[in-house]
């Protein structure tokens, strides 16, 4: 068994969460292992290596892999938060979510012109990274690349990013 094959085999589906009807993906078990840790993290950068300047991680499990992908990767962090939990003044984009809307933050810590790295833990219908993208073009950098580690299909998200690169599907 390959390391990335072990690490698929660590997310468990917890049917009904967080709401009935609803399979979640719990990628806990997986980060909680040392080998299936490094092996997906090497995997997230390894299509864009050296090509990018900066990870930019989404709150909250995008965070855990963002942090080890940009030590991994020699390159820096930049949190993108949900709203109102930033100190400063911060840029802000609001989306479309099945019942109401979300808004999602981040500072403007970078020059313009960097090359981001977009990282979360799971895409399902693309809201959250299309947002995302466009939170990090007002900021002024540039996507160069979107990485999660579980892709679920049959919800649009492909179709809604465009190019993203996925460890693994569902
Ligand atoms: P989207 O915006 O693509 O519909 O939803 C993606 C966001 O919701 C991501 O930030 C992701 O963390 C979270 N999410 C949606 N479904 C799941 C799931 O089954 N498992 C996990 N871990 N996160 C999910």
């Amino acid at each position: 068994e390959t390391a990335l094959a072990h690490a698929d085999s660590l997310i468990r589906t917890i049917p009904d969460y967080p709401q009935p009807g609803v399979l979640f993906r719990d990628v806990t078990p997986l980060l909680a292992d040392a080998t299936a840790l490094r092996s997906v993290v090497d995997a997230m950068i390894a299509p864009f290596a050296g090509r990018f300047d900066v990870v930019a991680g989404i709150e909250a499990r995008g965070f855990l892999l963002a942090g080890a992908m940009a030590t991994a990767a020699g390159v820096g962090l930049v949190p993108i938060r949900k709203a109102g939990k930033l100190p400063r003044p911060a840029a802000a984009v609001s989306y479309t979510l099945e019942y109401g809307t979300a808004t999602i933050e981040a500072h403007d810590d970078i020059a313009d012109g960097t090359r981001v790295l977009l990282v979360d833990d799971v895409l399902a219908t693309g809201g959250t990274l299309v947002a995302a993208h466009e939170l990090i073009g007002r900021l002024g950098g540039v996507v160069v690349g979107t990485a999660v580690l579980m892709e679920l299909e049959g919800l649009g998200g492909r179709e809604a990013v465009g190019d993203v690169y996925s460890v693994f599907t569902a």
